[in-house]
């Protein structure tokens, strides 16, 4: 049984949609009365929302679960239960095996299922639950209470695209597509987030008009495929992520719009149309292409050549010209050879990237690339090095340019020094100004003067504006 004054302390690991699951995880638990725990030695709720894209998810969790049964036999002893819950991809990838192998674990729960967390814990005996059920999650969550977002621990895993949440976040994420049909062969994500589903367009508007109405100016539309979304609108019939973007825009106080994560293969020709038509989808879009060698794509069941892709970028400039890209690459991927990885680095020189993440291929079991010939791990290590020092100076350059431009920076809280803040650019950029802090949740021109390791600095480019900040 759990104490009456319960505590949670929610871990977060993975991507930005694991971070907005965790937020609904915390909208759930909060309904049930639970508080934040600032530390997991003291809470009564451990919960771990896992991610399995990484080599030895499973392993790291079973680690982390070990170091945790060592807490709850401690709180034991000073008359305390505590329970441990795992959610997230791990939970649906091993299922009942957590329980087998984790003694200390109380319920495992799958990415579909967070809803029926309460009655999960409420269960005498320990629970496993990852079906893939007809209805909704989002039937079934309650509305999003930013307010709940303190039960989430503040150092949440960082992730480029995340922002900070409390007191009243100017950035928010929001769900809006799960899952994936696609199936590329070195994947888990179709096996542990399930098919391709998208929520209906009212219930996105609904949620995005909340989060407008607590101070949001920013939205990040999220989703494994998102720009493969398809939700039904309001006379039955379905619609594209463009149109669900056209309808966001129409949303007073919705300031900036982005979607993560998209695949090139959905990249249709009304959302290439919606950079250049709509002034609040920023100029900044996450196109991973994975490989630059079209014999490779095809061994991932990319489902499309490296001149495709080439040509879809150019018709993105030609809609948008300042929209800079970012991507994701594996390296090392069965069968690459030498030449193979050369075509990825020819790729990435022509695309020029402002960011971009890399990784080694790392064989995820029970997807079909895992049963295939590898590569070496000094070759990738090696291959990895040279991609992502020329990522590095790919991002180095484009930030410099921004040396002496004026740019609209979104202010999103406090920085560092006093009298600081920090915003982001419409490039995804940190840039630290000095300025008022009431100019949180704004967009204010500024002036860029100096370009920093991972962020840029600059002075209000209104004279006036400039004055209250020094006053
Ligand atoms: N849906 C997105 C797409 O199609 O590009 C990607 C989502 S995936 C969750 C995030 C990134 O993890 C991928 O783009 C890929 O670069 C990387 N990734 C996935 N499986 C991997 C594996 N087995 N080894 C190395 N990196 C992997
Ligand atoms: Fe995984 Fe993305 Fe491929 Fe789907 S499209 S299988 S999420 S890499």
């Amino acid at each position: 049984m759990i104490t009456k004054a319960r505590r949670v302390f929610i871990k977060t690991y993975g991507c930005q949609m694991n971070v907005y699951d965790s937020e609904r995880i915390a909208d759930v638990l909060a309904a049930e009365g639970f508080e934040a725990a600032e530390r997991p030695e003291d809470a009564d709720l451990i919960l771990l929302n896992t991610c399995h894209i990484r080599e030895k998810a499973a392993e790291k969790v079973y680690s982390e679960v070990g170091k945790l049964r060592l807490m709850k036999k401690a709180a034991r002893a000073e008359g305390r239960e505590v329970k441990i819950a795992v959610a997230g991809c791990v939970a649906q990838a091993e299922g009942a095996e957590i329980l087998k192998r984790a003694q200390a674990v109380d319920v495992v729960v799958g990415p579909q299922s967070y809803h029926l967390l309460p009655a999960l814990l409420k269960r005498e005996k320990r629970a496993v639950e990852t079906e893939f059920p007809a209805d909704s999650k989002f039937d079934h969550l309650p509305e999003p209470g930013i307010r709940n977002m303190h039960l989430l621990p503040s150092r949440l895993h960082a992730h480029p695209l995340q922002k900070a949440h409390l007191p009243a976040p100017v950035a928010a994420f929001l769900t809006v597509q799960e899952g994936c049909d696609k199936f590329c062969t070195f994947c888990v994500v179709p096996y542990t987030r399930g098919a391709e589903a998208s929520r209906p367009v009212a219930k996105v508007v609904e949620e995005a008009e909340l989060l407008a109405s607590r101070g949001v100016k920013e939205l990040t539309l999220l989703g494994q495929n998102v720009n493969a979304y398809h939700g039904e609108g309001t006379d039955g019939r379905t619609r594209s992520l463009a149109r669900l973007i056209a309808a966001l825009s129409e949303i007073d106080g919705i300031e900036r719009l982005r979607y993560v994560t998209s695949h090139p293969r959905d990249m249709s020709d009304d959302l290439i149309e919606a950079h250049a038509s709509l002034p609040k989808l920023m100029p900044y879009l996450h196109l991973p292409v994975q490989a630059g060698s079209t014999r490779v794509l095809h061994a991932m069941n990319r489902g499309h050549d490296r001149g495709f892709y080439l040509r879809l970028i150019e018709k993105l400039r030609s809609a948008r010209p300042d929209l800079a890209l970012s991507g994701d690459f594996i390296v090392g991927f069965p069968g690459e050879t030498e030449e193979d990885f050369r075509d990825t680095l020819a790729l990435v020189e022509a695309v020029e990237y402002a960011s971009a993440y890399s990784f080694k291929y790392s064989p995820r079991p029970g997807t079909p690339a895992a049963e295939m010939a590898q590569v070496p791990e000094g070759e990738k290590s090696e291959r990895l090095t040279r991609l992502q020092a020329l990522i590095a100076k790919q991002q180095a350059a484009f930030n410099a340019r921004m040396r002496g431009l004026d740019i609209d920076v979104l202010f999103e809280k406090p920085g560092k020094r006093p009298g600081q803040i920090v915003g982001r650019s419409p490039w995804l950029q940190a840039v630290h100004a000095d300025a008022p802090e009431e100019m949180i949740g704004t967009v204010v021109p500024v002036t860029i003067d100096a370009i920093g390791a991972n962020s840029l600095f600059g002075a209000l480019k209104d004279a006036s504006l400039r004055e209250r900040a020094i006053a």
